[in-house]
């Protein structure tokens, strides 16, 4: 295959040498692409606005043995207003950590990816706290990972539901769940959480959830998330600095 064109959001980037950065891109029609971006460092370099978190780019690839190279790169938005609130870039890069942990390379996603810019759009708008959590919780269930909230995964009944089991992937009534690491969680956390798998990115109405469904719901997506990457993502800690 010869050079060819991909639409795709920077998902991630790291140094490579001296003068040249890897990047992710999460690309409409191919999913996930590494790829070299060689002189991408250097400020006067035609790879280096594009080459940035969140740019939503179009780029010319090359195929190469272990990455392809970024040949070329046109910017379609950088999304500054996330760059330029340091809430919303820490929000935005959980978003994109998220995206890249879960989603495996070279698996097609153009839904998703579409859901992504209308959701990175949002984020420049909305509460950031919101956004983010509603695009991980989707994300999860992208993939196929989206845990019972509808009955105790344990017995069954449907009904008094009172705790969150992450290692047995859902809810648990008050009779099972009597374990001190299970997170808490009510009827007004899980139709909250019902509602986001649902949303609408593209016209989203507005919530009106009190600060502690908030809370629980973040507390159950973050600990159902550490259980299914079994690691802690990077980027929570960045949102708790900014926090401070
Ligand atoms: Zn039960």
């Amino acid at each position: 295959m010869g050079r060819y064109q991909a639409e795709a959001v920077v998902v991630s980037v790291k140094d490579w040498g001296e003068s040249d950065r890897l990047v992710m891109l999460f690309s409409r029609d191919m999913g996930k692409i590494s790829a070299l971006a060689y002189g991408a460092k250097r400020p006067r370099s035609q790879l280096a606005g594009g080459m940035q978190l969140f740019s939503h780019v179009e780029v010319s690839l090359l195929p190469g043995k272990v990455f392809e190279q970024v040949k070329q790169c046109e910017i379609k938005n950088s999304f500054r207003n996330i760059k330029e609130d340091l809430s919303r870039m820490a929000y935005g890069m959980f978003m994109l950590e998220v995206l890249n942990e879960l989603c495996p390379e070279r698996q097609p996603e153009s839904e998703l990816f579409d859901k992504l810019l209308a959701a990175l759009t949002l984020l420049g708008r909305k509460n950031p706290r919101l956004v983010a959590l509603a695009w991980a919780w989707q994300v999860l269930g992208e993939m196929g990972l989206s845990p019972r909230l509808d009955y105790c995964v344990f017995c069954g009944k449907d009904s008094e539901i009172a705790r969150f089991d992450s290692r047995s992937g859902g809810c648990c009534c008050q009779t099972c769940g009597n374990e001190n690491n299970m997170v808490m969680i009510n009827a007004e956390t899980i139709l909250f959480l019902q509602v986001l798998s649902r949303l609408d990115w593209m016209s989203p109405p507005e919530f009106k959830i009190t600060g502690s469904t908030l809370v629980q719901a973040e507390r159950l997506v973050l600990d159902y998330l550490i259980h299914c990457l079994d690691k802690p993502l990077k980027s929570t800690e960045f949102i708790r600095q900014v926090g401070r």
